[in-house]
């Protein structure tokens, strides 16, 4: 079996699969063109829309995917969806989400030029944090929709998108500010926008990190 096989096949098992239907085309795996990232971004969507693999399927409206340029050098990744983004099916679109639109206005962008998403795709009842089981069902589609997007930067908003895209206990507090690495991609750990509606001293520390994300991609100010 080559490489790329073996990838997808892992892919598809980490995703629930147990069979597959060898007449219909998946998927590609590996390096993906620019032309194809929109297809790609897309099949998986219909793959999430129906997904059953933790039991947040049965408490949420729908699932929140994601949503932006499929070739952005941005990409902006969040917990998990919420009261109005369960309801919307789009990410960030509630009160936090009006301050993240700001800070990427701020940065003399659009939410049209990056992509947005979470690492947990379905709404917790009442907001609650997400558990180590639904972050590891959900873990394949961020893994994938950052391969498929092959971003310059992730801004890792808060600790559980921080953890749960490197696998690492870190604390936000303590590593903010410094650039990670995930799978050969940057990554600016920050503050939830949530974090900075209870607490408006820290903005300028979010600012200050996206100031090195504007340096890094080279984003006239
Ligand atoms: N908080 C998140 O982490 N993601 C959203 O989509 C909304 C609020």
């Amino acid at each position: 079996m080559n490489d790329d096989l073996r990838l997808e096949l892992t892919f598809l098992r980490d995703l629930g699969f147990t069979h597959l239907d060898i007449r219909k085309p998946t998927a590609l795996p590996g390096a993906v063109e620019d032309s194809e990232a929109k297809t790609l971004l897309g099949e998986l969507q219909t793959i999430a829309t129906v997904c059953e693999k933790c039991k947040l399927s049965r408490t949420r409206t729908q699932v929140v995917y994601g949503v932006g340029n499929p070739n952005a050098d941005l990409m902006f990744i969040g917990e998990a969806p919420g009261r109005d983004e369960d309801l919307q099916g789009e990410p960030f679109v509630g009160r936090a989400g009006q301050l993240l639109t700001d800070i990427i206005k701020a940065m003399k962008l659009t939410r049209d030029d990056v992509y947005i998403a979470n690492v947990v795709k379905c709404r917790p009842p009442e907001n609650r944090n997400p558990e180590p089981d639904e972050l590891d069902a959900c873990r394949p589609y961020i893994q994938r929709q950052v391969e498929i997007i092959q971003p310059k930067v992730i801004v890792a908003l808060g600790r559980f998108a921080l953890q749960s895209l490197t696998g690492k206990a870190y604390g936000i507090t303590s590593v903010r500010g410094q650039w990670l690495e995930y799978n050969g991609v940057k990554v600016m750990p920050t503050y939830h926008p949530a974090y900075l509606l209870r607490n408006q001293a820290a903005k300028k520390d979010v600012w200050s990190d996206m100031k090195k994300v504007i340096a890094e991609l080279g984003i006239e100010s």
